[in-house]
Order: C-alpha cells, then structure tokens, then sequence
C-alpha cells in the first residue's frame, strides 16, 4: 500500500503519489530548461506555484480518502497523517503557512489518534472488575473439546465461573451437532481466580466473559473479521442466535454493523475480529 517516489524521496500512500507525480513532472521540465545543472540545483527543484497548489490538492484529497477508509485502523491512519505531513514539508518546502497550518493539523489528528492506540482499553469495561484470587472463578476449560478448540491450546487463561463453561461446551456440541467440520476458536476467558488479565484492561477479570472468532466462509477454523473476504455473516449470526439459545442471559458484543441494526450483538469499537460474550 505504500510508494517510494524517487523525485522527492517521500515515501507515500497510494493516494500520495498523485501528488509525488506532480511535482517529478514539473521537475523533469526544469531539468529540460537547464540540462546541465545537476539534480540538487535550486533552479532544478524549485516549481511554480500552480503546481504545489495542485500537489497541496491532491494530497489532501487523498488523506480525506485515507480518513474514510481506515476509520476502523487507526495505526494505519496514524501513519497516512504522519506521511502527508510529512510530504507537506519536504516536498512543498517549510515556508508556505497555509501547508504548515495543515501538517498541523494532521499531526494533532495523528497525536490523538496515537493516544488512543496507546490505551485501546480506555473504553469503559465490559464486565465487572475482579481483584483475583476469587475461588468462584476455577472451573476449568479443556483446551479442546466436541466443535471446538481453544486458540493455540492454550488453556491457562481459560478459566470461568461454572456457567460460563458450560455456555461453551454446551454451545460448542450444539455448533457441532449442525456443523460437524467447522470447530470454534475460543479464544481468552479469565485467569484462575479471576483479576486483571493483560491486555483486556478492565474485561476478562470475573470469570463471566469469552472471546469466541466469527465464522470464516471457508469450512475452515481461520482468523477472519467484519472486512475481510473469508468472513462468513451468515454463519457468524448463526453462531450468535446459538450463543443465546444455549443461554438467553448471554450478551454479545460484536461490531458489525448489521448485526448491531439488526439487534443481535452490541457494538464497542474493538471487536471486527471476535466476539466477546460476557454472562450476568
Ligand atoms: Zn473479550
């Protein structure tokens, strides 16, 4: 998704190059006007007005397009903003204010972005806050068992109250029962005896909540989300209409979109990629 343009030695954005095109071209027009001055000349890099007007143009063209694409990845946001300021001022030169007050702003859009992905757990929690060593919350669950698996075996953050468990293996036979080939990935419930469980922040501390993947279209148990290709919505709002069959008190969050419309799962902002389930 990203370009070297060798003009200007900006690195930039698909969208960006437009902008890098610009001013190569205006570039290779001066070098005609004087082809024996050397690349580096003044007379050689300096272009007219129109042109970093047009640049200006498309650069901020293609952040606003960057800025409804990536609105669920905010890194990558970050990084568009960071680019395009940074095409700002090298390519188009320090001195215009009209181009520093934009950087400006990018960057202060990029600042609080970051912000926000250096505490992606800052949202309030799901569940209730649980200091550990909480002897209610040691039932067990298996690192596989009938339509599922635990992701990567992993069982020493599978631990819950009985109810929870058996929200799982219950709806997992059930899964199984309809679907004999696709297992379920299960992913984090809560430590033994509860507490905070990095890096869930405030969820996942009181033996109440699972993390369970989306179902892929492919028959495969494979990591997928909302956006992606493999992401199968009919059979992920299956799962979920099972989740709470198995147990009509089980509440799902889950981001997408039509399933939020449509009343099925509750939105956060974190969860294109696994549904968190969480029981009273
Ligand atoms: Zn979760």
């Amino acid at each position: 998704m990203r370009g070297k343009d060798d003009a200007t030695g900006v690195a930039g954005p698909v969208f960006g190059i437009e902008a890098s095109i610009i001013f190569r071209q205006a570039r290779a027009a001066n070098k005609e006007s004087f082809p024996d001055l050397p690349e580096n000349d003044p007379r050689i890099l300096e272009v007219p007005d129109s042109v970093r007007d047009k640049a200006r143009a498309e650069y901020r063209k293609a952040v606003s397009i960057w800025e409804q694409v990536l609105t669920e990845e905010p890194e990558a946001l970050a990084e568009r903003y960071m680019e395009g300021a940074n095409f700002l001022s090298e390519s188009l030169g320090p001195g215009d204010p009209q181009d520093r007050e934009i950087s400006a702003r990018w960057l202060s859009k990029r600042a609080s972005l970051e912000r926000n992905i250096t505490t992606p757990f800052a949202r309030k929690p799901i569940g209730p806050p649980n200091p550990g060593g909480d002897s209610a919350i040691n039932a067990p669950l298996a690192a596989q068992g009938k339509g599922y698996f635990i992701f990567n075996y992993n069982a020493a953050r599978a631990y819950g109250r009985p109810q929870l468990i058996k929200l799982i293996t219950s709806l997992a036979a059930a899964w199984s029962a309809r679907h004999p080939n696709t297992q379920l990935v299960i992913g984090d419930l809560s430590q033994p005896g509860g507490g905070p469980l990095p890096p869930h922040g405030g969820d996942h501390q009181d033996g109440r909540e699972v993390d369970i993947w989306p179902v892929s279209n492919t028959g495969g148990s494979e990591p997928t989300n909302i956006f992606a290709p493999n992401y199968s919505r009919d059979l992920t709002t299956e799962l979920i209409k099972l989740i709470q069959q198995t147990n009509p008190n089980a509440v799902v969050y889950f981001d997408d979109e039509q399933l939020v419309a449509a009343g099925l799962v509750r939105a956060t902002l974190d969860h294109s990629n696994y549904m968190h389930i969480i029981l009273p």
